[in-house]
């Protein structure tokens, strides 16, 4: 038996429409610049050849980016119905473990996903609330994609969160966890409903173990180096985008 729960369908050789999803608009502007890809008219969306750029945007009362799992769901449910991909892919920062050699800007593949801040202790209920996936790529794919990347491959868990507790703390060093943001696992979740398939780069603008021992908090970390690490997810998006459309 598989540790996951869902395991999402396999890359399509030569994807027709590729729908990129990135939290934040702070990400999504110097990936947006590399891919030349063009803001919409109408908010949240741009398009050039077949990929669509679809970015939850800013909540009109409070001003701010709508990050976390709920507005991931929402507007990539939205963005599916209205656009039917065949590909979906994840780009974004998250915080990443130290103690897995990981360091500020380094990039991370994700093999799978999970929330690691769902507890539930009731059969099934608890599979379904935890949502571990396997992404899309096969073991093969993601060891050359890593290799034309530099990233590293592996878990990269979602919560609710940007701080850790220490209970999530023990779970992130059991499941050798590499990064942590705050979307993935509810995209996941949506491709696994929706049968799509899935690819996620991280960029890791933090370091979880640093801030959870007392260090810089991951807060801090995330502003001061978001630039630098959204630079070299920019710098990686070309790469990533052209091997996934089968032109390389
Ligand atoms: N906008 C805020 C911080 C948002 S950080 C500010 O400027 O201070 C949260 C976003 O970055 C989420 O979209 C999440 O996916 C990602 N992220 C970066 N580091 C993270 C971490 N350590 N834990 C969880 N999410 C992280």
């Amino acid at each position: 038996m598989p540790d996951w729960t869902h395991e999402l369908p396999p890359l399509p050789a030569r994807p027709a429409r590729i729908l990129l999803f990135i939290a934040m608009a702070g990400e999504a502007a110097p990936i947006a610049h590399a891919l030349g890809l063009r803001q919409g008219a109408s908010a949240n969306t741009s398009t050039s050849a077949s990929i669509e750029l679809v970015v939850p945007g800013a909540d009109p009362i409070v001003g701010v980016d709508r990050i976390g799992p709920a507005y991931a769901s929402w507007a990539l449910t939205r963005a599916i119905a209205v656009r039917r991909p065949d590909l979906v892919v994840n780009m974004g920062t998250a915080g990443g473990f130290a103690a897995q050699g990981l360091g500020i800007a380094d990039l991370v593949l994700a093999r799978d996903t999970m929330f690691h801040d769902a507890r539930v202790a009731l059969p099934g209920f608890d599979a379904i609330a935890r949502a571990h996936t396997r992404l899309s790529p096969s073991d093969a794919t993601l060891d050359a994609l890593a290799t034309a990347l530099g990233a590293r491959v592996g878990l990269a868990s979602s919560g609710s969160s940007l701080d850790a507790t220490d209970g999530e703390m023990a779970l992130f060093a059991r499941t050798r966890t590499l990064a942590k943001d705050m979307e993935l696992a509810a995209i996941a979740s949506v491709c696994a409903a929706e049968r799509l398939p899935l690819v996620s780069l991280k960029g890791v603008t933090d370091l979880v173990d640093h801030a959870h021992a007392g260090g810089e908090p991951a807060h801090e970390a995330f502003v001061r180096n978001l630039a630098r690490t959204c630079a070299r997810l920019a710098e990686a998006a070309p790469v990533l985008l052209t091997a996934l459309r089968g032109e390389d």
